[in-house]
């Protein structure tokens, strides 16, 4: 897989401000933050996108994400925040290794904007749909 910025990282070859790491996870400060406490939490595996993550590294990120949620609301004194995970330049991944960003939301401001154009789902084409993907997990 092709080396990202977020393997530098891992390397020590970029500088990061890390707030956890075990043998499959490491999380850091976002250099370009949303609002503070902005925090990026990788898999040390360097699947590009969710669907290609091992379950393994996937477990182990589902494990710990919690508990840096929690850290982060302490440490900022936000309660309220987003969990983002971006999959592809049209879903507006600009680094591909995949992460998470957990982005307090102090306030209407800052952190994560959100449009949510939503429409109403058609039921029938919905329950096809369901049943197509359920078979393929
Ligand atoms: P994406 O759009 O891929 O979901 O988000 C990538 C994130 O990585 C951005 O929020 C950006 O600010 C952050 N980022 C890019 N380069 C660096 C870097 O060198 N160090 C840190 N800490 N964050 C970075």
């Amino acid at each position: 897989m092709a080396d990202t910025i977020f393997s530098k990282i891992l390397s020590g070859e970029i500088p990061s401000h890390k707030v956890y790491e075990d043998d499959l996870v490491y999380a850091f400060l976002d250099i370009g933050h949303l609002s503070e406490g902005h925090t990026l939490v990788i898999p040390k595996e360097p699947a590009p996108s969710m669907d290609q993550l091992s379950d393994e590294s996937a477990a182990a990120i589902g494990r710990v994400l919690p508990r840096i949620c929690r850290a982060v609301v302490k440490a900022t004194g936000v309660d309220q925040y987003n969990i983002l995970q971006n999959n592809g330049v049209r879903a507006h991944q600009a680094v591909f290794h995949l992460h998470f960003h957990i982005i307090p939301k102090p306030n209407e401001k800052e952190g994560l904007g959100v449009e949510w154009p939503s429409k109403d789902i058609d039921h029938e084409k919905g329950a096809a749909l369901a049943a197509q993907i359920s078979a393929l997990i």
